[in-house]
């Protein structure tokens, strides 16, 4: 008699992919010879683990309640986890069948290993509290639906739909036979100088290769930049709504996020006196980003100096991410953080700004992204990085290259088409009653969801935004991401880097669904 293998499947009523994981669990388990005892837990009923898996949904969570796999679940790791879950029960069975000889060898090895390695070695502590990316898990799950055939309008990811610039991907080829071997950790000498030239043109303010960083994109430089400008116990000042990456990071580095909040009144800018207010012991440094994601507000330029002149006065880092900066609209600029300081005269050791090619160029699959900073910090953070990347990919450093030298006009045309999709979409939103302020730069629609809020949408009741996403993705077919991922529950991130047929689908469906909300209540529906 052998112990039937009992494992929990979080999962939403109604969703094909949880359908599928459930579909996979069983028919591994039968191949396998697995009996298997599989619990579904809905998840729309149970609010705290909904707000702990939205993100993720299916997972499947083994029988001491540890997440085993998260969406997507597919058939590799569905074989693997039973595989080792059904060598690791004390009587439990074995597979009658090995698809290869390989794992015959390996159930045998495992058969006369130690008593105490039965179980096989755990996790670090740390793994388990590595968060993932929320905007990378809504990309998947929707890129997952779609893949299998489901007409999901992706306006989850931060990712542009227009083609990198025609030299870039000449580059890339080129680089494929002539950049086949490592960079240095700090980036190509062609690619730092095309990048300083840049950055000295867009800022106003001399900069020399030594002072530019290539990372794995924009993510990994800030990686490496929070690594080597703070301490583990650090506090860092992070603006709220946030980039859902930065405080998950600086957590990673050890540090601790004071967050700032923003009004909607003031058109989600941030002030200087809000900053001021949160200045105290511990404060090592600030996270800018603007133009803002998600919110796409520009900080004022008198508020931008202002809050510099307080990071000079105590002392702070200043980590300016200006991913989005020429992505702005309305005949608006954001100005750089360099620009600004060195106007008002201070001392730019302190100022750090990242960007890269993954906006500005459309290249977000490149991965490669940098950081103007003091030669010490750059000379800091590439030693990291020499242990960890080695180097961003050549060939694709060659691309970002040749887009710095000649974008075609792309990023011109960019923030046009952006422009117009701006307009008519946010007005779209707007006329549906879900407000929202026209962005001034980057390409997120940050939309309340308050006629959500309190009303059953097809049938579940919604008291969180995680719900209202939840809901749109299983409902209508719609990935956005809740405002609970930037610190700010009660909105919902839409990307308008999508085609105008899309954004038109969205409006569309969106009207369907809010049509057909009901008061939790009372049961009536929508006016
Ligand atoms: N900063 C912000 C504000 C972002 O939205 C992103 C997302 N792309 C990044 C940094 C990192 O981008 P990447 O790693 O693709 O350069
Ligand atoms: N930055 C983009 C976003 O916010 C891409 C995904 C990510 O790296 O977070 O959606």
């Amino acid at each position: 008699m052998t112990a039937a293998l009992r494992l929990t499947l979080y999962r939403r009523p109604g969703c094909s992919l949880c359908d599928e994981a459930e579909r996979l669990l069983e028919a591994e388990a039968a191949r396998q010879g697995v009996a298997l005892s599989l619990v579904r837990v809905d998840i729309d009923a149970d609010p705290e683990r909904l707000a702990r898996f939205l993100l993720a949904i299916p997972v499947v969570a083994d029988a001491e309640g540890n997440v085993r796999l998260q969406a997507p679940v597919d058939a590799a790791g569905v074989r693997a986890l039973i595989t080792e879950l059904a060598s690791e029960a004390p009587h439990g069975p074995r597979p009658h069948l090995s698809p290869h000889p390989g794992m015959e060898v390996a159930a045998s090895m495992a058969s006369h290993a130690p008593e105490s390695a039965a179980s096989g070695p755990r996790l670090s502590r740390r793994a388990a509290g590595i968060p993932g990316s929320p905007t990378v898990a809504l990309d998947a799950r929707a890129k997952a639906m779609l893949a299998a055939g489901e007409q999901v309008l992706n306006l989850a990811v931060g990712e542009p739909d227009l083609p990198p610039p025609a030299a870039a991907l000449e580059a890339a080829r080129r680089g494929l036979e002539r950049a086949t071997k490592y960079a240095p950790p700090a980036g190509r000498p062609e690619l730092r100088r095309a990048v300083a030239a840049a950055a000295e043109r867009e800022h106003g303010v001399a900069t020399t290769p030594d002072m530019v960083l290539v990372g794995v994109g924009g993510k990994q430089v800030l990686y490496s930049l929070f690594h080597v400008l703070f301490d583990p116990g650090d506090r860092v000042l992070v603006p709220v709504p946030y980039w859902v990456s930065y405080p998950d990071q600086l957590r990673l580095a050890g540090c601790e996020s004071v967050f700032v909040p923003t009004r909607p009144e003031d058109g989600w800018r941030l002030t200087a006196a809000a900053v001021a207010a949160r200045i105290g012991p511990g404060v090592r440094g600030i996270v800018l980003n603007s133009p803002n994601n998600p919110t796409g507000a520009i900080v004022d330029e008198g508020e931008f100096t202002a809050i510099l002149d307080l990071c000079r006065r105590h002392d702070l880092w200043v980590v300016s991410d200006e991913i989005y900066g020429v992505l702005t609209y309305g005949g608006r600029t954001a100005p750089s953080a360099r620009t600004l300081a060195a106007r008002a005269g201070m001392d730019l050791r302190r100022v750090v700004v990242v960007d890269g090619a993954s906006k500005k160029f459309a290249m977000t699959g490149f991965r490669v992204g940098w950081a103007i900073a003091p030669p010490d910090v750059v000379e800091a953070a590439a030693r990291l990085q020499s242990q960890v990347t080695s180097s961003a990919a050549a060939p694709c450093q060659l691309a970002a290259e040749a887009a710095l030298a000649d974008d075609g006009g792309s990023v011109a045309h960019m923030r046009q088409v952006y422009e117009e999709r701006r307009d008519r979409f946010v007005a779209g939103l707007n006329a549906l009653g879900l407000a929202t302020p026209l962005p001034d730069g980057a390409f997120y629609a940050w939309c309340s969801a308050a006629p959500f809020l309190g009303r059953s949408v097809a049938g579940v009741p919604c008291f969180s935004t995680e719900q209202v996403a939840a809901r749109l993705l299983d409902v209508a077919r719609i990935a956005c991401v809740p405002g609970e991922a930037f610190g700010q529950p009660g909105y919902l991130r839409m990307s308008f880097a999508n085609p105008q047929e899309v954004l038109d689908l969205a409006l569309a469906r969106l009207g369907e669904v809010l049509a057909a909300t009901t008061d939790v209540a009372t049961g009536t529906t929508a006016s």
